[in-house]
């Protein structure tokens, strides 16, 4: 393995002697734009629970890549048209306590109610819902179900902006209801001129990595159907863009067991009190997981589509959907490496059984899941 100490001192030597610490800036390449972003993490816990915003399916061969079915399918059942059950999951969390103050006395920026992750939503036709299989909830009907008003949720953080993490964000309007967007409806959404939606979380601002949002709205995708101007445009006025540093620069291709360049809180940007995000590069350049403690000590990660599922634990199991899958292996072994070592509770995003997870590193060299606990 190569060690990080020479890339971590290049950039030293470059860049952070010269940065005002307050501002977090990593190197000359990065802008942040949050003011609300603090130099020393205050220790705000969350209680949290897991949403399941419904369950769908997707093409196997899709969901693993390289990997023969004849090898996956052995550990993962398929349907009649070679489909393999996945879910959204979310997670509502609720600050504990009351807002941490500044040195001030002025309450800083933290919202009660954080929404991670959206799934779906309602807006797809009847004939993508058969494509995917998607059952009929969505998260605004799993927040209703638990009590929870959409209107009281102060922000909602995405891994990254597919439709199938961040076309939640919006939803149909009920009948009477006054849109808060018209235009053309995305491909799987009917074809009308006059498509309409409602924002699903008025109240929320959208946290997003910046190099996400650039993407998206771009298009830049391997797929031609996922980043939808029906849950980009309605949100474009309420982002929180976050310039958190990717692990390795551009024009460096690291090695598969390498670490990243610069330390974890070097990389990890606190949006709000407590409440982390770090960028997790390959199955979109701006993806990022979520870091935050709960009110019993432990530490959870949401985790993105670099471990979608239980099963996609093997390096080499990157998805066809991927923009960069040699970038994935990379990422997913220092996740794998770190969530280990901090004992890390996971919850994958995809995952249809139990997505609540610790990582131990195994003899073999590489890490096994087990039951969170
Ligand atoms: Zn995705």
């Amino acid at each position: 393995m190569r060690t990080a100490f020479d890339a971590t001192k290049f950039m030293e030597a470059r860049c952070i002697h010269q940065i005002p610490r307050f501002h977090r800036r990593i190197d000359s390449f990065i802008e942040p734009t949050l003011s609300s972003v603090m130099s020393t993490p205050i220790d705000v816990r969350y209680n949290w629970r897991l949403l399941r915003a419904g369950e769908f399916r997707l093409d196997g061969g899709s969901m693993f890549g390289l990997i023969p079915r004849s090898v996956w399918s052995r550990s993962v059942p398929t349907d009649d048209k070679g489909r393999i059950t996945v879910q959204h999951n979310c997670l509502l969390l609720e600050r504990v306590g009351d807002a941490p103050l500044d040195p001030a006395g002025k309450p800083l920026d933290s919202p009660k109610l954080i929404v991670i992750e959206v799934g779906t939503g309602d807006k797809l036709d009847a004939k993508s819902r058969e494509l995917f299989a998607m059952d009929e909830t969505s998260i605004h009907a799993q927040l209703r179900e638990i009590g929870c008003d959409p209107r009281d949720i102060g922000a909602i953080i995405v891994s990254h902006l597919h439709f199938d993490h961040a076309g939640g964000l919006t939803r149909l309007p009920l009948a009477g209801e006054k849109p808060d967007w018209t235009g053309p409806a995305s491909g799987m959404a009917g074809s009308r001129p006059d498509h309409s939606v409602k924002l699903t979380f008025p109240n929320a601002r959208v946290v997003v990595q910046r190099r996400e949002w650039d993407d998206a709205i771009a298009n830049r995708s391997v797929m031609t159907r996922t980043y939808f101007r029906d849950h980009l445009d309605p949100i474009a006025d309420r982002l929180m863009l976050i310039d958190a540093p990717a692990p390795f620069v551009s024009y460096i291709t690291p090695d598969k067991a390498d670490e990243p360049m610069l330390r974890f809180d070097q990389r990890a940007i606190e949006v709000f009190p407590g409440l982390r995000v770090f960028r997790t590069p390959g199955h979109t350049w701006g993806q990022q997981a979520m870091y935050f403690k709960d009110s019993a000590g432990n530490t959870i990660v949401f985790t993105p589509d670099v471990l979608p599922t239980a099963a996609h634990l093997g390096q080499a199991y990157s998805l066809a959907y991927d923009v960069e899958p040699y970038t994935s292996m990379i990422t997913k072994t220092w996740f794998l490496r770190q969530a280990a070592a901090e004992n890390w509770l996971l919850v994958l995003d995809h995952e249809p059984g139990d997505p609540l997870r610790r990582v131990r590193a195994n003899e073999k060299g590489w890490f096994d899941l087990v039951p969170a606990g």
